[in-house]
This record gives C-alpha cells, sequence and structure tokens, in this order.
C-alpha cells in the first residue's frame, strides 16, 4: 500500500513561484461549492463526480446528491438501486457503487467518521492516489499530491517534459507541494491551472501566472500526441414490452459490464449488425452501443418487474433516449 514517507511529510517555505501560484489561485480560482469546506465527506462526493464529468454538469447534481443524502449515515443506509438514480445520468456507474460500498465500510468500520490517515483514505473503493491526496490535503491539510490529468499536463509544459513518466511525475507533484507550505491550496491551483489556463488545446500562456518558470510556455502544445481512446461497436436487441396500465417492463442488468446494476428493457447482443438502422446509438468511453428495438404485446417471461413510473428506477441516459423515441412516457 502507499505510504506518505518521512519525506514527503516535510514542508518548507514558499518557492518564488510557488508563491507566485498560490497568490494567483486565491485571487482569481472560480468559486465552487466544494472549495468552501473541509468535510471530507462533501470533498469525496465532488472529486469522485468530477471525473470524467465537467464542473458545470456536476454542480446541480452534486447540491442534489447533499440534499438527499447529507452525511455518511444517510448515504450508507440508503439503497444501492436508489443511489443509481441519484446518480442517473452522470454517467461511470461503478463511481456510485463504489461511493455507496465506501459509504458502508466507513459505517461499519469506522464509526461512521470519514478516516483521516492517507493510508485509510486510499483502502477505500473508488479512491485511486490522486483522489486520495486530493481528499487529504483539501481536508485534513496533509501534504499528498494530487495528479489528475490536469496536474500532469501543466507539469510536463512546466518542466518541459512531455514524456515525463507518472513516477517523475509523483516526485515533482510532491516536491511542488513540499515547497509551496500549503497543500491544500496547491493542489487546487494547479487543478485550476490545467483546467482554465493551460488547457489541452489552447494555453494561454499571455495570463499564466507561472509563465515565467515555465519551460514550454509560448511553444507549440503537445495536444497532438494525445492517445486516442479504441472504440468497439456493439449492437443490442432491446425487447420492449409496455402496457397502458402497467408501464413497461424492466429488468436488472448483472453487477458487472457496461450499465451494470442499472433497469433496462431487456437485452440480447447480436453477433453482427442487422439490416435496419440502429432506433438509438449511445456512445461510452470505449464502447458506441447500437440499440435495435421491437415492441411486443404478449407477457414477458424471466425476471423482471413493470414499472408504470420512472422516478424510481436508475436507468441508463441510452435506455431513456430510447422510450422517448417510442413515445414512453412515465
Ligand atoms: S506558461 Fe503556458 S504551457 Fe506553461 S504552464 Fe502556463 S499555460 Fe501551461
Amino acid at each position: 500500500m502507499f505510504r506518505l514517507s518521512s519525506r514527503c511529510l516535510r514542508i518548507s517555505s514558499p518557492s518564488v513561484h510557488s508563491d507566485t501560484l498560490l497568490s494567483w489561485y486565491r485571487h482569481e480560482a472560480r468559486r465552487l461549492p466544494w472549495r468552501e469546506t473541509t468535510d471530507p465527506y462533501r470533498i469525496w462526493i465532488s472529486e469522485i463526480m468530477l471525473q470524467q464529468t465537467q464542473v458545470k454538469t456536476v454542480l446541480p447534481r452534486y447540491m442534489a446528491w447533499l440534499e438527499q443524502f447529507p452525511n455518511i449515515g444517510s448515504l450508507a443506509s440508503a439503497s444501492l438501486d436508489s443511489v443509481l438514480k441519484a446518480w442517473e445520468g452522470l454517467g461511470y456507474y461503478r463511481r456510485a457503487r463504489f461511493i455507496h460500498q465506501s459509504a458502508n465500510i466507513i459505517a461499519l468500520e469506522h464509526g461512521g467518521i470519514f478516516p483521516q490517515s492517507f493510508d485509510d483514505i486510499m483502502a477505500l473503493p473508488g479512491i485511486g492516489r490522486s483522489t486520495a491526496g486530493a481528499i487529504a490535503s483539501f481536508s485534513f491539510g496533509l501534504p499528498a499530491p494530487v495528479l489528475d490529468g490536469n496536474v500532469k499536463r501543466v507539469l510536463k509544459r512546466w518542466r518541459g517534459n512531455p514524456e515525463a513518466t507518472d513516477r517523475q511525475l509523483w516526485s515533482s507533484a510532491q516536491n511542488g507541494i513540499n515547497d509551496s507550505g500549503s497543500p491544500a491550496d496547491w493542489n487546487q491551483a494547479m487543478m485550476e491551472l490545467g483546467a482554465t489556463i493551460c488547457s489541452s488545446r489552447t494555453p494561454d500562456c499571455a495570463r499564466c501566472p507561472v509563465s515565467q518558470h515555465c519551460i514550454a510556455a509560448f511553444q507549440p502544445t503537445d495536444s497532438k500526441s494525445s492517445k486516442k481512446v479504441a472504440v468497439k461497436d456493439v449492437h443490442w436487441q432491446v425487447a420492449l414490452y409496455t402496457c397502458p396500465t402497467r408501464g413497461v417492463w424492466l429488468t436488472q442488468r448483472p453487477a458487472t459490464g457496461i450499465w451494470a446494476s442499472l433497469w433496462t428493457p431487456p437485452i440480447t447482443e447480436l453477433r453482427s449488425p442487422p439490416e435496419e438502422k440502429p432506433c438509438h446509438v449511445h456512445a461510452l468511453t470505449h464502447r458506441r452501443v447500437h440499440l435495435y428495438s421491437n415492441t411486443i404485446e404478449r407477457d414477458p417471461v424471466g425476471d423482471g418487474r413493470w414499472y408504470s413510473s420512472l422516478n424510481t428506477v436508475a436507468l441508463p441516459t441510452g435506455i431513456h433516449r430510447l422510450l422517448e423515441k417510442h413515445g414512453v412516457q412515465l
């Protein structure tokens, strides 16, 4: 398990470029609700929601989540179905399952109190080293670095090393945090710089607070070297059983795989694409899901339930779109 070494725990006085960066962050950064708190529960939820999801999408969902699950106890005692429903539309549902699992571990093994040591935080399901660093530094002031995609990009440019390995970047991030004297603000500042100024395609070096110290400042960007994700096409036949009085027949997906544990009409995977056009195509990170649908009037067989309302059941966005195209409004 990763441990902070005693060397990592040393914090020296801030260097000149640390001062410049921290001052910029304190005066210019966006005000975001998860930056106004040191509550580890709130910071944890925001960090998980912000993975692969934009701030503007997360903001309303974060506030709604805290209304529904204001603390670890309320989350731990909720059903997985209600947690998945609250996550609906954010995608990457594995994150919601891990959150629920972690809340139960905290309730059972930590007396409902969010763990304060870096190792205990990182031992929770779905929390990697970078997310643990965010929670540990923002909530408890520990000098643990964050190394998300934004921070990696800034460090590579700043140090003039586009081929830097993760090991080198962790070391660089740790040195930066040690020099800063302010772990929380240093991490936030690096994330903010990557998100708002040192963007992947068009870094705005003219506005950048660290341009005087940055080796890549005002040079062509490295965005062309970013790797493309391989996407595989899958073709699924969706059996739509609908009834004017009983609603729509849904079954729960298996606990692993695409749309795990969510509810959908019965789905059969096709070996090859049919001649007809798909009713809806839903893009995931590594898959493009082509959905073909047929409406069926006889009674369904197998596991499942009729739902006359979709307000309490978690459906993938792709299935919502498919139902809309069939005029199913529940
Ligand atoms: S000077 Fe330009 S390349 Fe360097 S960190 Fe700032 S925005 Fe990024």
